[in-house]
């Protein structure tokens, strides 16, 4: 080990040191091959929201010496940890059939919609392995299509597969891993997340979302059933609301939730539509709001969970803002560590 050598500069080399240390154990996800999902003309989930991200983060993540995540193939096998066969044999099909529309929802589809969000939860189960594994310890995941409004059996709100579900079972079933907290921040509620998990005790559901906006779901009285009873935690928030209700929340009643309930991971569905200026949401987050959510949740998987946290890219339909409040989040993934 290099010995630091003794002048007043010494720590201040040894905090960039440190730095330098954290963000090789930062992993970051962003493929041009996600552009190819179409969803037509005038569609709010573009691929160049998706570009713009990607020309924001991808010189940031460099910078800073953050490891890049390859690409990952999924099974079927893998996708049949949240979906149902007969689901997964529709998006083949209507995929094959060239149709513009999933037949069970409101998601456009092109000709590469199958692939391209097979290769989104094949990233998110390639983070999953990489902080599971030890080789690192944070993750930002960005792809397309989202996923968190996709249930078992139907994929709606622009989403096929939900990733976010895929990865927190994936690290359930293939590595140590008991018990998972989800955070889910987009301005809509991540009704799929929830069905996936409402019965199940082992992942902690948390979603902040806009009041009375789609899917409709996402009520306070929503806390889970059978052995998930208590395991789902909903802040549904008045249009206009900023960051502070949420982080109040997070470092609040969801704090206090994980001294009993002790999640081995943390992953964060990350959408940016609850971004004030975003043309599907009336919330009115701020770029440093993202920030501060993500050093609260930084703060609870290091007390619980080894400091694991992986977040994957779900909504943020205004490409600047997707791009500032992205990087916002992906600095404060890099810094503050509280483990
Ligand atoms: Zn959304």
């Amino acid at each position: 080990m290099e010995t630091l050598p003794d002048s007043p500069l010494r720590g201040n080399r040894a905090s960039w040191k440190l730095a330098l240390m954290e963000a090789k154990h930062l992993g970051w996800y962003w493929d041009e091959m996600h552009l190819l999902h179409d969803t037509g003309r005038g569609h709010p989930e573009t691929a160049r929201r998706y570009q713009v991200l990607g020309d924001a983060l991808v010189p940031a993540a460099e910078k800073l010496g953050a490891t890049r995540i390859g690409r990952r193939v999924i099974t079927r096998e893998e996708l049949l940890r949240c979906h149902t066969p007969g689901y997964l044999d529709i998006v083949e099909a209507d995929v094959a059939a060239g149709a513009s529309q999933l037949r069970t929802g409101d998601t456009a589809l092109g000709r590469e919609s199958d692939r391209v969000s097979a290769a989104a939860a094949g990233a998110g189960l390639a983070a999953v392995d990489a902080v599971m594994g030890g080789e690192l310890r944070r993750a930002f995941v960005a792809v397309r299509p989202p996923g968190h409004h996709a249930t078992p059996d139907r994929g709606m709100g622009f989403c096929i597969y939900n990733t976010v579900a895929l990865m927190a079972r994936h690290a359930m079933a293939e590595h140590d891993c008991d018990r998972v907290l989800i955070v889910d921040w987009d301005v809509h509620h991540g009704n799929g997340t929830q069905d996936c998990f409402y019965r199940d005790g082992g992942v902690f559901f948390f979603s902040s979302h806009q009041r009375g906006i789609y899917p409709g779901t996402g009520a306070e009285y929503e806390t889970g059933e059978g052995d998930g009873k208590g395991t789902t935690m909903n802040l549904p928030l008045p249009a206009g609301t900023g960051g502070g209700p949420v982080l109040d929340a997070i470092r609040g009643p969801l704090a206090e939730k994980m001294k009993d309930f002790k999640p081995d991971l943390v992953l964060i569905s990350a959408g940016f539509d609850s971004r004030v200026d975003d043309p599907l949401g009336g919330l009115a987050l701020e770029d440093a709001d993202f920030a501060a959510l993500t050093r609260a949740i930084l703060e609870i998987a290091g007390e619980h969970a080894a400091g694991r946290v992986v977040s994957v890219l779900e909504g943020g339909y205004n490409p600047d803002g997707l791009a500032s409040a992205s990087l916002a989040h992906f600095k404060a993934m890099a810094g503050g560590d509280a483990s």
